[in-house]
C-alpha cells in the first residue's frame, strides 16, 4: 500500500484524485486549508468503504506550519506519492493586476510546491522510490489572457519539475506535471458557457475531474516508471 499525499483534496480535482487512488488501495492523506470539512467528509466516505484516509490541514504558503505537519506525518513513514494540486486563481488584465493578486497566486502554487515538496524528497531518496506529480494548467503551456500571475506560477512549476526530475532520476523518483484544460469544477463554474467551450475546446466539452484523476493514477503507478520530467496535457485537444 502506498502513502499518497494530495494537497487541495478539499477541492474538486484533488477530491477526485483522492477517490481514485483510494479505490486502487492506496492510503490517501487528504490535505485542506480553509475547508477541512470537505476533506473530512471525503475521508469518512473512503474509510466507510474499507479504504484508508487521513486529513491534514495547513496553509501551503506557511513554510513552518507546512513543515511541522509534514514532519509529524513522516514519523509514520515516507510519502510515496505526492500530488501537488492546491492552487488558486485571481484574474485581472495585467495593467490592473494588484501586487496582492500577483503574489497570492504565485505563493500558493509555486511557493506551495517548494514548501510541500522539499521535506518529502529526502525520505523518498532514502527509499529509492517516489512519485511527485504536480497539477498545472493549460495556462502555463500557452499563456492565458487576464491570468499572467496564474500562467507564470504554473509555467514555473513546469521548469521546477523538469529540474527536480533531473536531480531525482537516478533515485528512481519520477517528477511530472499534469496540465489540465477546462475541467468541470467549482473553480471553472460560470467561466465557460457552451459557446465558449465550442470555440476553445476541439472536443467541445469540459473535462471531468475523474479524467484528470485517471491520468494522475497512471503517473503514480509502477507502469509509469520510465516517464519523468514531462508536462502532460489533458485538455480535449486545446494544444
Ligand atoms: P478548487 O478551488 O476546487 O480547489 C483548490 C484547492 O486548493 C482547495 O482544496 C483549497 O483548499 C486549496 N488551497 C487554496 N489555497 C490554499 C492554501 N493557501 N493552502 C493550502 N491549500 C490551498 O480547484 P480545482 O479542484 O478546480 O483545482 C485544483 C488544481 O487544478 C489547481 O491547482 C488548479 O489551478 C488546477 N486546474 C484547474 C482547472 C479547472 O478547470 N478547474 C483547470 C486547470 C488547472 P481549501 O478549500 O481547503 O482552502
Amino acid at each position: 500500500m502506498k502513502n499518497v499525499l494530495i494537497t487541495g483534496a478539499s477541492g474538486d480535482i484533488g477530491a477526485a484524485i483522492a477517490r481514485c487512488l483510494a479505490d486502487q488501495g492506496d492510503h490517501v492523506i487528504l490535505h485542506a486549508h480553509r475547508n477541512p470539512a470537505h476533506a473530512e467528509s471525503l475521508a469518512a466516505t473512503i474509510v466507510a468503504g474499507g479504504g484508508r484516509a487521513d486529513v491534514v490541514v495547513f496553509d501551503v504558503r506557511d513554510r513552518s506550519a507546512t513543515h511541522s505537519v509534514l514532519e509529524k506525518l513522516l514519523t509514520r513513514g515516507p510519502v510515496d506519492v505526492l500530488v501537488n494540486n492546491a492552487g488558486i486563481h485571481s484574474d485581472a488584465a495585467f495593467p490592473a493586476m494588484s501586487e496582492e493578486q500577483w503574489h497570492s497566486v504565485v505563493d500558493v502554487s509555486l511557493g506551495g510546491f517548494f514548501n510541500v515538496t522539499q521535506p518529502l524528497v529526502m525520505p523518498m531518496v532514502r527509499q529509492r522510490r517516489g512519485r511527485i506529480i504536480t497539477i498545472s494548467s493549460v495556462a502555463g503551456v500557452t499563456g492565458s489572457r487576464g491570468q499572467a500571475n496564474y500562467a507564470a506560477a504554473k509555467g514555473a512549476l513546469h521548469a521546477a519539475s523538469k529540474s527536480l526530475a533531473l536531480e531525482l532520476a537516478s533515485r528512481n523518483i519520477t517528477v511530472n506535471v499534469v496540465a489540465p484544460g477546462v475541467i468541470e469544477t467549482r473553480m471553472s463554474a460560470g467561466h465557460f458557457d457552451q459557446e465558449t467551450l465550442d470555440r476553445l475546446v476541439p472536443m467541445k466539452r469540459a473535462g471531468k475531474p475523474q479524467e484528470v484523476a485517471a491520468l494522475v493514477a497512471f503517473l503514480a503507478s509502477d507502469a509509469a516508471a520510465y516517464i519523468t520530467g514531462q508536462v502532460i496535457s489533458i485538455n480535449g485537444g486545446m494544444v
